[in-house]
């Protein structure tokens, strides 16, 4: 369904990197202040960048509000990969007082900010890195969470966690490592499983949660972010077509769950 938000402008105001693999983008928005209840840390958003190709006149992309400030500026923290698509492009040669057009999204599909008995798996890539460390900046205190991250060597960032919360991260090269792991772990009834990262390994997690670990599909929220080899419009484009997957029960990229709090 088409978005009706509204496309704004917004600034570059500050660039830093964060490791060797990612950049954190401070954007102004040029507008007036956002109301509070957009303002929800992890909820996403897509900025549209100029085509690297000049056929199109901008492309959108979708990404994290790593943070939002108090005086409505927020953070987005780019993974830099070898692409060259034009998000890809674009950060590559960022500069501040850069302009970009900005359109709201929508709140993240899961909250862990009320108690559970039952622990939160949050798998994830790097592109998932900004949600799964507001997820755990914004749980519940005593919220058990387990982070398993999908990272290459080069990938040095990892979620921080305030001393004492009963939050263990671990990292993890390949699916089949991130499948033993889970072998070894029990999930209670309101037991979450959360996966975002690339579409075909989100699609094998899936399954592996479904049929293998026999998760309900309350229990498993999963998003593609991003399709090794694919634009973003080459997915939209796959997506329309009927073999997208040959799965009825999932789609490859975005959201697939209806907003899910396991609180
Ligand atoms: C809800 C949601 C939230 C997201 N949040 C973030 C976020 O906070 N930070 C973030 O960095 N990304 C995030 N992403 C992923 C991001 O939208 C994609 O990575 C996007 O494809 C990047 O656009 P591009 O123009 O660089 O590449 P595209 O034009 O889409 O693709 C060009 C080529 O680059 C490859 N490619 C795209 N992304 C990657 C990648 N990460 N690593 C390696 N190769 C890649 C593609 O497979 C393709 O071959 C999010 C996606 C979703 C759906």
């Amino acid at each position: 369904m088409a978005s009706t938000e509204t496309i704004h402008d917004v600034s570059v105001e500050r660039i830093y990197p964060l490791g060797a693999t990612m950049r954190r983008v401070t954007f102004i928005p040029l507008v007036g202040p956002q109301p509070f209840h957009r303002r929800v840390h992890g909820g996403h958003c897509q900025l549209f960048f100029p085509d690297p190709a000049g056929v199109r006149l901008r492309r959108p992309r979708t990404f994290t509000y790593r943070r939002w400030h108090a005086d409505g500026r927020f953070d987005v923290d780019f993974v830099l990969h070898d692409g060259n698509g034009p998000a890809a492009v674009w950060l590559r040669q960022a500069r501040h007082g850069d302009n970009l057009q900005w359109r709201h999204g929508g709140p993240p599909k899961v909250s862990l900010a009320g108690p559970c008995d039952d622990a939160a798996v949050l798998i994830g890539d790097m592109t998932a890195l900004p949600l799964i460390s507001t997820l755990i900046e914004n749980a519940h205190i005593g919220r058990d969470i387990r982070a398993l991250m999908l990272l290459n060597d080069s990938h040095t960032q990892l979620p921080p966690v305030e001393p004492g919360r009963p939050v263990k991260i671990s990292r993890y090269k390949t699916v089949s490592q991130v499948e033993a792991e889970l072998r070894t772990m029990t999930f209670g009834q309101s037991g979450l499983l959360f996966v975002a990262c690339e579409a075909n390994k989100m699609r094998r997690l899936r399954r592996f949660a479904l049929d293998d670990l026999e998760l309900s599909g309350k229990q498993v929220i999963t998003s593609g972010y991003w399709k090794a080899g694919l634009t973003a419009e080459e997915i939209d484009a796959a997506k329309r077509g009927p073999d997208w997957f040959a799965d009825t029960n999932l789609s490859g990229v975005g959201h697939e769950q209806p907003r899910h709090s396991m609180a």
